[in-house]
């Protein structure tokens, strides 16, 4: 069988959100198979992967003249390309000239908007239109919602991304966003921390704008006790030292890292603490006197702590070159409602009457930020690659991003073998899932791209996405286009729909 019947044979599927998770390849009985020579055909093959450029994501090496053989969902094995002839029989996947690479994790997005369910839920498909299968979902106001999706997508029930979610994060009493979980005390934490764990959310996350320093540090040394990855931001009054020692797992926006770069740090968080110095005057200290130096001895100790860092740099490039960039012609404007758009405006306002001097502040910032990231890999911090994609991020679309987020890595000096690392197995590693996802590799999930470039060499490369297999079906370039159109026509009928009512 040919690529273009394998094709051909799924198409039908697709056309249909529910998913069945059985496979929709068949295989011969094994009895029929031809044997050739000592080796003998492996049973169970449901796919021949073929033609490709394996590419291994951890030696950052390409490997040639190999099968991968699937087996429903799974790598069953990879074979040398000369016992072909005991699989001829069996369907065909030719890559000729192709990639084969493990599909990329987005490590940090939203599904967010109370009002916005259906709105996020059309974007789902997309992920994996844009070679995404697992994301990790840092928290939202939609947290059942997104429970929901998380079990059904598991289930098969509906196509999307693997998630992994945080569910609620938690926050102090009466914070800036909506839907935390909002806790005052160390039993509240307690009882949070239970609830969370009793809906069997995927890690724990943590936000500063109101939660007081110590019930912060709790928390972390709770969640790890529990046994559960626990990613936060950094608030004023603690060090980011403080938070290593505590437990945390991972540093979520690479902006607080600057931190590392001044010798008072710890100092600050104490007087911050004390209450000798308010946040917004710690803020302003931190504008100015950065020492890359002091910044180096920093990351070795995160290396060594075992802190991760999920940099999320393409949230603070759109808004730097917000007053430089059009973005009404952009593509993925296809698949935002009205309503999800609306949600921009809130930062466009707030960022509206910044004078030329300040956006010249916020984008050496920017870059600031842009250039530890070659640092922080030298150090040996491990990097996750997440584009903080939300409504209320501006510009910062759904799927796409990570593809934008990863590009700038790599306009930041880093190698594309660390940064494509950084999107498939440190993610996959990170939520404890390392020995089923991140590589091509057999016993591993098939969650595979086929790019028509190659990723070590360009990061650009993602990109250019040939095909997907994921759950054990194919969808080939027609296949992921038609993820695409379905989902700009959901996104017209819902925006109509609103306007008549
Ligand atoms: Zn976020």
């Amino acid at each position: 069988m040919t690529k273009k019947t394998i094709r051909h044979r799924l198409l039908p599927a697709l056309f249909s959100l529910q998913l069945v998770a059985c496979s929709n390849v068949v295989h011969p009985p094994l009895a029929d198979k031809p044997q050739a020579g000592p080796a003998s055909a492996l049973s169970g093959v449901t796919l021949v992967i073929h033609n490709v450029r394996l590419v291994d994501v951890e030696k950052a090496e390409l490997i040639e003249h190999q099968l991968v053989l699937l087996a429903g969902e799974q790598i069953l094995a990879i074979v040398p390309e000369r016992q072909l002839s005991l699989y001829s029989e069996l369907p065909q996947l030719d890559g000729r000239g192709h990639y084969l690479t493990p599909a990329l994790w987005d490590m940090h997005v939203h599904f967010e908007g109370r009002t916005l369910e259906q709105d996020n839920a059309l974007l789902l498909p997309l992920y994996l239109a844009y070679g995404i299968t697992a994301v990790r979902e840092a928290a939202s106001n939609l947290a059942p919602v997104v429970l929901r999706w998380r079990d059904e997508i598991a289930a098969g029930r509906l196509l999307g991304p693997r998630i992994f979610t945080a569910g609620q994060k938690f926050e102090g009493i009466n914070s800036l966003w909506d839907g935390d979980l909002e806790v005052g005390s160390q039993a509240e934490m307690l009882a949070g921390m239970d609830q969370l764990q009793a809906q069997k959310v995927d890690f724990i996350k943590i936000t500063e704008n109101t939660m007081q320093p110590e019930l912060y540090l709790s928390t972390v040394r709770e969640a790890q006790k529990r046994g559960l990855q626990v990613s936060a931001h950094v608030p004023y009054a603690l060090s980011i030292d403080e938070l290593a020692s505590a437990g945390l797992s991972s540093i979520e926006h690479a902006s607080y890292l600057l931190r590392l770069g001044f010798a008072d740090e710890a100092a600050v968080a104490a007087k911050v603490r004390a209450g000798q110095l308010s946040p917004a005057a710690a803020a302003v200290h931190y504008q100015q006197g950065f020492n890359q130096q002091q910044a180096l001895k920093g990351y070795a100790r995160l290396a060594k702590a075992g802190v991760a860092v999920t940099p999320t740099l393409i949230g603070g490039q759109q808004l730097a070159m917000l007053h430089h960039t059009d973005h009404s012609h952009d593509v993925f404007l296809t698949y935002l409602t009205k309503d999800f758009i609306s949600n921009y405006q809130w930062r466009i306002d707030r960022m509206a009457g910044e004078t030329p001097a300040q956006q010249l502040t916020r984008q050496q910032k920017e870059q600031l930020i842009a250039s530890q990231l070659p640092l922080l890999q030298q150090a040996g911090v491990t990097l996750l690659a997440g584009s903080d994609s939300a409504a209320l991020n501006t510009y910062v679309y759904p799927a796409q991003a990570l593809h934008d987020e990863l590009l700038l890595w790599q306009q930041a000096g880093m190698q594309s073998a660390d940064i494509l690392r950084a999107a498939t197995i440190n993610g996959a590693r990170f939520m404890g899932q390392g020995q089923y996802y991140g590589s091509v590799a057999a016993g591993k999930k098939a969650d595979l791209l086929l790019l028509s470039a190659n990723p070590l060499q360009d990061i650009a490369a993602t990109r250019r996405l040939d095909s997907l297999i994921y759950k054990g079906k194919v969808y080939d370039r027609a296949a992921l286009d038609q993820l695409l159109q379905r989902a700009a026509m959901q996104k017209q009928s819902l925006d109509l729909h609103r306007q008549q009512k």
